[in-house]
């Protein structure tokens, strides 16, 4: 007999009052008893992204989110910045390339955190530029970027920063308001412990004003149509119902555990514990600055990680993620976001030894559990 555990960066696991809520008849949603559960759901996510603007529901996901975000504040013919430190920095050059917006790509290697220095530099080849693209969290290679940086870059030139902070949100601190960031995009699967399918996106006054300027051809995915919608707390398009119900409980739990602040804490704990675990098996993280939301690490020399993930699965339930790309086969993933405990984290690293053993690699039994008791026992409370 064995649990499934979902330790990769999304989809995540979901606690038992979202599989609840999720079950049950739902309400027509446009119904007062509807719109009253999206109200308190926006309400909280405009709480955890630290800001009082609108922030717009969407059903799509994670990627529909970039999309949107893509066409609404930038034109056909128009040009952009780009952030590329991995798969998911890429995907806004390949929006933007569908769309026929020219971009300027600031390539950073994989594992490496972007220096302000040279998106600063990409700004004086891109005159006219419209926006910056840019990602907190790479879930690709598990590296960290210094989005406050990038902020005021874009501050300074005057343009829309526009961030991916899929696996950030709920992991990282980011004030959204404070730092001035124009939009900033989350989905359902990652921290929020709620199913694929939903994607959001915190919209400023000036990304209105530019959502209502553009003109590229935009039907479903329209942003000023959505934030026109919210002030009846409605939604262009029929909602995923059912995610909106399970998001009112899984940010209730968000909210119970002390909001944004006990979240970040939560994850910089079992990330500092993972990270400890992986160096005392003799494990070389992939990230120079590591996200919370996940560990990368290459896999010791001789083991396919494809076949590692695999195994992990098939003997104990565990489920990590691969490389992508180029570090495909090369790294893994052990992703530590939303609904995890103590006990998963332990858990997933005895099973990590053992499957790194019965592969051929071997480890001093009980060396990476040793080092992330210590660490979780050090460690600031939960
Ligand atoms: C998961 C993720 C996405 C979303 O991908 P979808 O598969 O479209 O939901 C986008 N960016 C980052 C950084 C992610 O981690």
């Amino acid at each position: 007999m064995m649990k499934r555990r979902l330790l990769t960066p999304g989809p995540t696991m979901l606690p038992d009052a979202v599989y609840r809520a999720m079950g049950t008849p739902f309400p027509h949603h446009r119904t007062e008893e509807f719109r009253a559960a999206m109200r308190g759901v926006l309400a909280l996510l405009r709480e955890f992204h630290q800001t009082s603007w609108p922030i717009v529901p969407l059903t799509a996901s994670g990627t529909g989110a970039l999309e949107t975000a893509v066409i609404n504040l930038v034109s056909p013919g128009e040009s952009a910045v780009v952030v590329r430190g991995g798969k998911f920095g890429e995907r806004w050059g390949e929006i933007c390339e569908a769309w026929g917006i020219r971009y300027t790509p600031v390539d950073v290697e994989w594992g490496k955190s972007v220096d302000p220095a040279v998106v600063e530099a990409a700004f004086g080849r891109t005159p006219g530029a419209r926006a910056l693209f840019a990602t907190h969290s790479e879930t690709s290679t598990g590296a960290l970027h210094d989005v406050e940086a990038l902020a005021s870059i874009a501050g300074k030139h005057g343009v829309l920063f526009v961030v991916d902070a899929i696996t950030s949100i709920l992991v990282h601190d980011l004030p959204v308001e404070r730092w001035n960031i124009d939009v900033v995009v989350s989905g359902s699967q990652k921290a929020f412990m709620v199913p694929p399918g939903m994607a959001f996106l915190s919209v400023s006054p000036r990304a209105l004003e530019a959502a209502r300027r553009s003109t590229s051809p935009r039907y479903y995915f329209h942003l000023a149509k959505a934030v026109d919608a919210l002030a009846k707390d409605d939604t262009p398009w029929t909602t995923a119902i059912s995610l909106v119900l399970g998001l009112a409980e899984s940010l209730a739990l968000v909210k119970k555990e002390g909001g944004v602040e006990a979240s970040v804490r939560r994850h910089a704990r079992a990330a500092g514990a993972v990270r400890a675990a992986m160096e005392a098996l003799g494990l070389t993280l992939f990230a120079e600055r590591p996200s919370n939301a996940l560990t990368a690490c290459y896999a010791p020399a001789g083991i396919e990680t494809g076949a590692l993930v695999k195994k992990l699965d098939m003997d104990f339930g565990v489920r990590f993620a691969g490389g992508q790309g180029h570090v495909k086969g090369k790294i893994f993933r052990f992703g530590h976001m939303g609904y995890f405990d103590d006990l998963d984290l332990l858990g997933t690293v005895h099973a990590l030894e053992r499957t790194l053993e019965a592969m051929g690699h071997p480890v001093a039994r009980g060396a990476g559990l040793r080092a992330m008791q210590d660490a979780l026992w050090q460690g600031p409370e939960r």
